[in-house]
């Protein structure tokens, strides 16, 4: 059997979520040998989400993880506490036997099905380009002789790791046998969750190279645009109550 790709989805509420999620479930549906960890931002898992969720035909975990209202501002780290459950959840419930692979899947971003066909293969960690990131049309590592030797970026090329969230997957055992690695909230900086991430983990020699040597854009940063909900009436209007 392949090794399992645990695809982790942090989400919160707000208009777009059910376009995005189903967006997402599309192509997850796809993939063989798929697990899908979905970690609502609230208080408690939504009727919305697990509708979603188990109308999508894919494998899925669903819990849930509210970020603290003070962690709720403009620059600061979003879904440090939802990626740390999913962490918690993976160690509490899969064992050294399970062959398996752990990617943070954003709810918003762009997934081609090659990428998961290039990081299923990963041994311990694993990396490759990212399209529309970084105020760019792309960020990638170097690669030469097969190894990374640095990265093409054009915002803070300081970073240990000038790398999205959706750049890079890990083997479940590197995940296991780490078991204090986690996102991190004190001290981590607007960019920085990667890199304080990665480095508990793994050092820039050992990454494993995908996507052609880093040459091919299979995953993309896309944003979506906030929706104008402007003329939307105060009190109901409608006869029926419909779900968005
Ligand atoms: N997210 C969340 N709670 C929030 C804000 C974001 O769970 O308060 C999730 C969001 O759904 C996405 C991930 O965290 O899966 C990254 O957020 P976003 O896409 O807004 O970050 P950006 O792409 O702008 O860095
Ligand atoms: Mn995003």
């Amino acid at each position: 059997a392949l090794p399992v790709i645990y695809a982790v989805t942090p989400t919160y509420t707000r208009a777009v979520q059910k376009a995005e999620l189903t967006r997402l479930s599309n192509t997850f549906r796809q993939v063989p040998d798929f697990h899908w960890i979905v970690v609502e931002d609230a208080g408690a898992r939504t009727e919305l989400v697990s509708r979603l969720l188990a109308r999508s035909g894919v494998l899925h975990t669903h819990l849930h993880a509210l970020t603290p209202r003070r962690y709720k501002r403009s620059g600061m780290p979003r879904a440090t506490e939802q990626r740390n459950a999913a962490l918690g959840w993976l160690r509490a419930h899969r064992s050294r036997r399970t062959r398996g692979v752990v990617f943070f899947a954003d709810d918003d971003n762009t997934y081609s099905l090659e990428l998961f066909e290039e990081m299923r293969s990963t041994r311990r960690v694993s990396v490759w380009p990212v399209g529309l990131v970084g105020g760019r049309r792309y960020e990638r590592p170097l690669v030469e002789k097969g190894r990374v030797v640095g990265w093409y970026t054009g915002w803070r090329a300081d970073r240990p790791f000038a790398i999205d969230m959706a750049g890079f997957a890990v083997n479940l055992q590197v995940i296991l046998a780490n078991p204090r690695a986690v996102f991190k909230r004190r001290g981590s900086q607007p960019g920085m969750q990667e890199s304080d991430f990665l480095k508990q983990i793994t050092r820039v020699e050992e990454l494993e190279p995908k996507a052609g040597n880093c040459t091919q854009v299979l995953v993309w940063h896309t944003r979506t645009e906030k929706v104008n909900l402007g003329n939307e009436p105060k009190r109901r209007q409608d006869t029926v109550l419909i779900e968005v």
